[in-house]
């Protein structure tokens, strides 16, 4: 993946788009930002509760062996050493001597030579290898870099009133442990037998050497992690259980309307698997930058619990009540982005075309996760209009996400409803006054049907449900 390539096209015009229409605005702007932050606005806000609410709902509610928690972002420090996130959780950093630019070194080998020839190099290796491949600094082309050494990714920070090294604590950098942590009190509590799965969605922190990309690569992001907890021991079942979530978690980037031909899997070779893996799938995206992950898929074994079983002294283990048989379950995890997935949306959605020789800007959101899923317009800001238009405005915003919009010419309303992917407008004109109808726009098509106020809030809900 050429990641960090100059933004081509589309991914410029998505970031303005973001900008312009109160997606996703860069983070602290008027301070002159903060790189690798962004901040969510009035419609990103509402695109991203809808697309973790259908998460929770595939995931967590829909099935009778998951729960969820929420678990606190600062943990005791000695988590991530168990996990082995203080040992190993680093990248290689290296700094161009000419302009002082920070790079990695293996995402540089990377977009040159491809994946294979960086995984499992040691450091050492990354610097030999950029030497010899004459690869040089993106930014200002020199091929003299310092040697590379190890960049731990967590964020430190302080507890406490005194900051010593004893106080040092860490952002997490997943949220997968504050699920591992809490196995024992979920199953203490709680009725499920395994195999069962804990879910849930929270922020993550990460320095990264080179956030960029837009929203793909942040310091700052969410996650939605799953650990699925299964007795071990059964090869056949893991690998049953495996395929299954894998199917899952393509099915569900599917249902938020991704095309088919944009999404793959791309599987883990045995160097390039992390120290807990022993299996990783990786569902990739088609980026403007060339095809870069989405979610990892992966068979974590029974490391994260034997671990903190020994880190904690704590007896983490299973006592299955119908077989009596005590064992640290063996656990596949699902672990998606939610900016990575909101990014893919919003470039797969975006689309240009024209509408009575007119150019137009169409988002092409799922009508599941739009932000707006019904427009109400009168044709004309006069009372008559506008009085029936918002009681069809109060009535029907009980039942789903609705903006009112009567000022300026109706094309141009229109527009602006293609461009933040409104699927449905609705306008209220003067026949409205005799037949009790109004027109219903089809965003995708712009073919308008006339239907009647008391049957719309029915047929909304109708076209809502059709794939
Ligand atoms: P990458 O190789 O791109 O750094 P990763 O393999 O380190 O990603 P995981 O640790 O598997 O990522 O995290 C799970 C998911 O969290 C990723 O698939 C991605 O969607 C998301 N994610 C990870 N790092 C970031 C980041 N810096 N910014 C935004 N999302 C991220």
């Amino acid at each position: 993946m050429a990641e960090n390539k100059p933004k081509n096209d589309v991914m410029e015009k998505i970031v303005s788009l973001a900008k312009r229409r109160g997606f996703v605005f860069p983070g602290s702007e008027i301070y002159g930002g903060l790189a690798g932050t962004f901040d969510y606005g009035p419609l990103g806000v509402v695109l991203k509760e809808n697309v973790e609410r259908l998460w929770l709902q595939m995931f967590r509610d829909d099935r009778d062996d998951m729960y969820g928690i929420d678990s606190a972002i600062l943990m005791n420090p000695k988590i991530w050493e168990a996990s082995g996130h203080v040992g190993s959780f680093s990248d290689p950093l290296m700094d161009c001597k000419k302009c002082k630019e920070r790079v990695r070194g293996d995402k540089l080998i990377e977009e040159k030579l491809g994946i294979e020839a960086v995984v499992g190099k040691s450091l050492q290796e990354i610097g030999e290898i950029i030497k010899k491949n004459k690869i040089t600094c993106p930014k200002c082309g020199s091929g003299d870099f310092t040697e590379a050494r190890s960049f731990n990714l967590m964020f430190k920070t302080h507890q406490g009133v005194i900051e010593n090294a004893t106080d040092l604590i860490y952002l997490r950098p997943e949220t997968a442990q504050g699920i591992f942590i809490n196995f024992k009190n979920v199953v203490q509590t709680s009725r499920k037998r395994i195999p069962f799965g804990i879910a849930q969605i929270g922020k993550s922190f990460r320095n990264e050497i080179t956030p960029g990309n837009f929203t793909y690569r942040t310091r700052e992001f969410e996650q939605m992690e799953i650990e699925y907890f299964m007795e071990p021991g059964d090869k056949e079942m893991v690998k049953k259980t495996f395929d299954e979530w894998k199917k899952e978690v393509f099915d569900w980037f599917l249902g938020l309307g991704i095309k088919k031909e944009n999404l793959r899997f791309r599987e883990h070779d045995q160097k390039e698997l992390s120290h807990y893996s022993s299996m990783t799938v990786d569902v990739e995206y088609k980026f403007p930058f060339g095809w870069g992950e989405l979610m990892g898929l992966a068979d974590r074994g029974q490391f994260d619990l034997t671990q903190h079983e020994t880190f904690s002294k704590e007896n983490l283990k299973y006592l299955d009540p119908m077989t009596n048989k005590q064992y640290l379950p063996h656990v596949i995890e699902p672990s998606f982005g939610v900016e990575r997935t909101i990014l893919t949306v919003l470039l797969d959605a975006y689309d240009e075309d024209k509408v009575n020789n007119e150019d137009r800007v169409v988002m092409r959101f799922s009508p599941k996760i739009a932000p707006v899923t019904v427009a109400i317009l009168p044709l004309m800001k006069k009372p008559e209009l506008t009085k029936v238009a918002e009681k069809i405005y109060k009535d029907l915003r009980k039942k789903f996400k609705v903006e009112y919009d009567d000022s300026g010419a109706i094309g141009k309303r229109y527009r602006r409803q293609d461009e933040i992917g409104t699927p449905f407008a609705i306008t209220v004109d003067y026949d409205t006054l005799e037949d009790k109808a109004v027109t219903l726009r089809d965003r995708d098509s712009t073919k308008q049907k006339r239907v009647k106020i008391e049957e719309l809030e029915e047929k909304i809900e109708k076209l809502l449900t059709t794939p």
